[in-house]
């Protein structure tokens, strides 16, 4: 398979895609499972509808949207793992009704970086694992990333970098530094989190966040979408 023209064979890079508005978008499904999984163990969902999911860690949405409904604290601890297990449960069963609509040019592009020697693709998310593969086999894209870092390995999305390194080691049998990451993602919190990495970051407009914020966030690259190929590869790889 010939690479690309322009790209150099033997990149070393760890591109870490977001999932939510970067790859595809679950549609209602999710703020549904989230709404009914809370008042079915909280006893209430709080203002689920006025909340801004987008580069949230699921852990930390339930703990925002309880704590805000004034359950206490403990409560929200004790209770937040039946509550994300419940929440996955029923999100499967929304995205059985209606699957996940991928973001334009996403296969495309994880086609042309599986190309490039040297370069891996993994995932970095604010989801839960098992929400993250709910969402990615209903998509048909579980298959297409090496190793994940997921929205319970951190208590804030900027300290999931770290995580990334340690997990990329074992995961790709080779080490990374942050330097030679690439986040790519569509909300701040996922340049925030980038640029706390050391990595470069190509920030799309796909999700609820327009692009000048985006580059305010101070973003390497902003992209409207991934629809252009060689445009997405040329801002992955600097
Ligand atoms: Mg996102």
């Amino acid at each position: 398979m010939s690479v690309m023209p322009g790209v150099v064979a033997g990149t070393k890079r760890l591109v870490l895609f977001d999932i939510d508005g970067t790859l595809l978008s679950a549609g209602p499904a999710a703020r549904t499972a989230f709404a009914s999984a809370l008042h079915d163990v909280y006893g209430t969902s709080g203002d689920v509808d006025g909340y801004a999911f987008e580069g949230r860690l699921d852990p930390v949405i339930v703990t925002d949207l309880m704590r805000a409904a004034g359950v206490a604290e403990e409560t929200i601890a004790a209770r937040r793992a039946d509550a994300l297990a419940l929440y996955v449960d029923r999100l499967e069963a929304g995205l059985r009704e209606r699957a996940p609509s991928l973001k334009p040019g996403v296969p495309a592009l994880l086609d042309a970086l599986e190309k490039i020697p040297g370069l891996v693709a993994a995932l970095l998310t604010g989801n839960v694992e098992r929400g993250a593969r709910v969402k990615l086999l209903a998509a048909g894209l579980w298959h297409r990333f090496a190793f994940g870092v997921w929205g319970d390995d951190a208590s804030c999305r900027e300290a999931l970098g770290p995580v990334v390194l340690a997990r990329a080691r074992p995961a790709t049998g080779r080490a990374f530094a942050g330097s030679e990451c690439v986040v790519v993602g569509d909300s701040r919190q996922d340049v925030a989190c980038g640029l706390a990495l050391g990595a470069r970051v190509v920030a799309v407009s796909t999700g609820r966040t327009a692009l000048p914020a985006l580059q305010a966030a101070g973003a390497h690259a902003v992209l409207v979408d991934l629809s252009d190929t060689r445009q997405a590869l040329e801002a992955i790889l600097g």
